[in-house]
């Protein structure tokens, strides 16, 4: 399916949204709203709104929420082989047709410790539904791209530098204050 958008940060028919032939969607952006359906009967799962991380290693997008129609299983299983193997998990399952979506971690290595408790759907089973354009794109298609800090925390160390700076200054002038006062009387 094509989509029709011109100004989105998920711009279907832009190519310079695309990297790696990936589909590159900023976190947090109302606007950009994608939702997360299944692949095989279109029920929707969950929203990038509550997306918090994209691991290409897993091939996995982990949600803080999802939608009713994905059923967490009752017993704990083990990963047996790949990445995740020996870890403890609870699987996460279409309500409507049954596909076993993805996962939810109860035990992991430390590498993969923070996807714990989160609700991990593995984008070769979902479809991406982007709201504005009307659009399908096959999961494996989105990465989810999340803002550098980097830049933030560097703008706050200068404007700290920048406050004690000032706050010596006038604490300099009420000390000249001080003395000038003194020397009057
Ligand atoms: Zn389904």
């Amino acid at each position: 399916m094509q989509g029709a958008c011109e100004e989105s940060t998920v711009g279907l028919e832009q190519t310079s949204d695309r990297s790696h032939g990936k589909l590159n969607v900023s976190w947090g952006r109302a606007e950009g709203c994608v939702l997360f359906l299944c692949n095989k009967c279109y029920s929707v799962l969950g929203d990038s709104l509550s997306v918090c991380g994209d691991e290409e290693s897993l091939g996995a997008i982990a949600c803080l929420r999802v939608t009713e129609d994905l059923n967490v299983g009752e017993s704990v299983l083990f990963v047996v082989e790949g990445n995740l193997k020996g870890c403890a998990y609870y699987s996460l399952v279409c309500r409507s047709c049954g596909t076993n979506i993805g996962f939810n971690l109860y035990s992991a290595p430390r590498a993969y410790a923070f996807l714990r408790g989160l609700f991990c759907l593995l984008k070769e089973h979902i479809l991406c539904y982007k709201l504005k354009c009307s659009s399908l794109v096959p999961g494996n298609e989105m990465h989810f791209e999340f803002p550098s800090l980097d830049e933030d925390i560097a703008q706050l160390k200068t404007q700290l530098v920048q406050l004690h700076l000032k706050m010596e200054l006038i604490s300099q002038q009420l000390l000249q204050q001080e003395k000038n006062t003194g020397a009057c009387l």
